[in-house]
């Protein structure tokens, strides 16, 4: 989900905000707690935060048969679940998402919108599923609606280790315009655009942590959702174009023989290819001469599949390049509105471009398309197909595109809690995101140096929540700080400052290797970061996402030893505030040389005060802490020592 952009607004303008100087309020024992993180595991999940020797998840299969009418705005259809239940328990009844629900002002998210609305509200729009026809391995089964929950309660329960249950219903709900932001339509000049998610009946994750995840669906929260195998078709006016999550298996029944020429050449190019031109758009030869047309895709090893529909549409793609020399499909889907000016036809070259780096870097991409469809959601994620904003451009539609596909490796590929931890997803994606933009294109829309200093009065504000909450719980102003910037720049200090690159990449990879389609929990995470890098971090994981520390660093006294500064110095600096990090000095002596030290956090350990001795072999003209502005220091006014009066020699004519 894309960030908000009041956020990215208040990110610029900001001056560095000075505290008093104040006593330290440190406590090394509360940071360096030795039973911060220090619990023991069970066979699910083992203490190196990897999965354990007895780790299970249950799977899920869905067959789904859906027409959409473009008329009406009203999506029909049937579902299909085999469900496996891999746990050790038997399960007596199984829980399922209608996130569709949520779009009601019946419903909890409804009824739970503030006046003005909001980004996730629903005001005004009375939706919802209809569900009829739910049977259980062929019998009617016994079941409640909960708002956006259901319990199917079973006759006889599901056997544990491998017990099978085939689960069916019918659906069907009318669009809502804008819904949660991460669905609905648009209407453009040549008919709508359909953006489709949330639009089947999901089963909720049973684990190992807590049973069932029942978490409802009120808008921030995101998703949380088992694996398996999805084969769906969508029946439309043969008018429409649909692109959806993975592979479309009838190309030649759905593209004129044309279009499916140019998807060969596509397949085989790095430069974009047009499928379906604006021109051709208006054209009725752009489309086969049918009434109705059904498209059937197969996404393998998803954890929710989503597709768009339009009449409306351009297409074009490229080839991605993958590092086992396997290729998959760059593909963007848009309307006339979102052409020219640096926007969506360079939407298939900024797809291939950050799905090959990611690929590079983190885990090779498993689907065989990456599709981006511009319409009405500002940014939103599925597996294999993004929606953006229709009318992003230039760096907007490059961050957005790259945002909404570095989802794919969080948490399409580790498959996290987002309804709970939206750092797992959101935070890890944004992190990401610093990296990839700074490579495109030679650095066409690089970032400027992020300077911390000037960024910790807004990672430490006064009315902050902490990262460790529900997305449902932080306060809609904070989501776009404690979702996405500040884990994402936690862990860019973790990366450049505290383990380095070759450690942090080395862990992270292995993390992402050992949780690939699987289910991390933040213990799971932090646990392997600490195994791979070799660190006890849990004095940074506690005070960066769990609690509202801040950092201060300060230089607090030098001294010269007997008073000559030839003798050299006696140098104090102090952790002032209760989080602590790893401490670069740099000294200048009048000479112009410069002195740098660096200190690991473990000095800290010792106190709040640590003096360090430092030869010099004449005065000192400055002694500066974080001199590169490394670190989120609250208070840089005192970051800096100079003599009571100094003068510069060569400039005092
Ligand atoms: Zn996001």
């Amino acid at each position: 989900m894309k960030k908000s952009l009041i956020l990215l607004l208040t990110f610029c303008g900001l001056g560095p905000g000075a505290l008093a100087q104040q006593k330290s309020s440190y406590n090394a024992y509360e940071l360096f707690h030795p039973l911060w993180n220090y619990q023991s595991n069970s066979p699910y999940r083992a203490g190196s935060g990897q999965p354990g020797a007895a780790y299970w998840q249950n799977a899920a299969d869905y067959k789904i048969v859906a027409s959409l009418d473009d008329q009406a705005k009203k999506l029909t259809g049937e579902v299909e679940i085999t469900y496996k239940n891999n746990s050790p328990d038997k399960l007596a009844h199984l829980w399922l998402q209608l996130d569709q629900n949520s779009f009601s002002t019946h419903s909890r998210g409804g009824k739970t919108t503030p006046v003005s609305g909001g980004r996730f509200g629903n005001i005004g729009f009375d939706g919802g599923y209809q569900i009829a026809g739910v049977t259980i391995d062929g019998k009617p089964a016994n079941y409640i609606i909960e708002d956006t929950r259901m319990q199917v309660r079973l006759a006889q329960a599901l056997a544990e280790k491998g017990g099978i249950v085939k689960l069916k219903m019918a659906f069907s709900f009318t669009l809502p315009k804008n819904g949660h932001d991460r669905m609905g339509y648009l209407d453009t000049k040549n008919g709508p655009v359909f953006t489709l998610a949330q639009w089947f009946p999901r089963v909720c994750v049973y684990d190992d942590i807590e049973g069932w995840n029942v978490l409802p669906y009120l808008g921030a929260g995101e998703f949380y959702l088992e694996y398996g195998n999805f084969e769906y078709q969508i029946t439309t006016s043969a008018k429409q174009i649909v692109v959806g999550s993975g592979e479309l298996l009838n190309p030649a029944e759905v593209y004129t023989p044309e279009q499916v020429k140019r998807w060969n050449q596509a397949s085989q190019s790095e430069q974009t290819v047009m499928i379906r031109s604006a021109e051709e758009v208006t054209e009725a030869s752009s489309r086969p001469s049918k009434e109705s047309i059904t498209w059937k895709f197969r996404c393998n090893n998803a954890r929710d599949v989503a597709f768009a529909s339009s009449a409306a549409f351009i297409i074009d793609a490229a080839r991605i390049n993958l590092p086992s020399g396997k290729k998959s499909l760059a593909i963007s889907a848009y309307p006339v509105e979102s052409k020219g000016d640096g926007g969506y036809e360079r939407s298939t070259e900024f797809v291939k471009a950050s799905i090959e780096y990611y690929s590079n870097w983190l885990y090779e991409y498993t689907y065989p398309a990456a599709t981006n469809v511009a319409g009405i959601v500002s940014g939103m994620e599925y597996p294999g197909i993004i929606f953006c904003g229709y009318r992003d451009k230039k760096e907007s539609l490059w961050g957005v595109t790259d945002h909404e596909f570095g989802h794919n490796w969080f948490p399409m590929i580790v498959g996290s809690n987002e309804r709970k931890f939206a750092w797992m997803d959101e935070g890890f994606n944004t992190f990401i995101n610093f990296y990839s933009t700074d490579a495109f294109n030679n650095g066409e829309f690089k970032n400027r140096k992020f300077d911390m200093h000037r960024l910790a009065p807004m990672i430490f504000r006064e009315n902050a929540d902490p990262i460790m909450s529900i997305p449902d719980v932080i306060q809609a102003r904070n989501l776009g700080w404690e979702a996405y910037n500040k884990p994402g720049f936690g862990l860019m200090i973790l990366r450049e400052q505290i383990l380095g690159k070759d450690r942090f990449d080395y862990a992270f990879r292995q993390y992402i290797k050992n949780w690939a389609f699987k289910h991390p929990t933040p213990l799971d995470f932090f646990k392997a970061m600490e195994d791979g890098a070799g660190e006890d971090l849990s004095w940074f994981w506690r005070a960066w996402f769990y609690e509202l520390w801040k950092l201060d660093q300060a230089v607090t006294q030098v001294q010269y030893l007997d008073q000559d500064p030839s003798k050299g110095a006696i140098i104090t600096i102090e952790n002032v505030d209760k989080m602590a990090m790893p401490a670069t000095v740099e000294v200048e002596l009048a000479s112009g040389e410069k002195i740098r030290k660096q200190f690991p956090v473990e000095i800290w350990q010792r106190g709040a005060t640590w003096e360090f001795r430092i030869e010099t072999k004449g005065p000192i003209k400055s002694v500066v802490i974080d001199p590169d502005h490394v670190l989120p220091d609250m208070n840089p006014k005192n970051n800096t020592w100079r003599p009571a009066s100094y003068r510069i020699p060569a400039s005092n004519g």
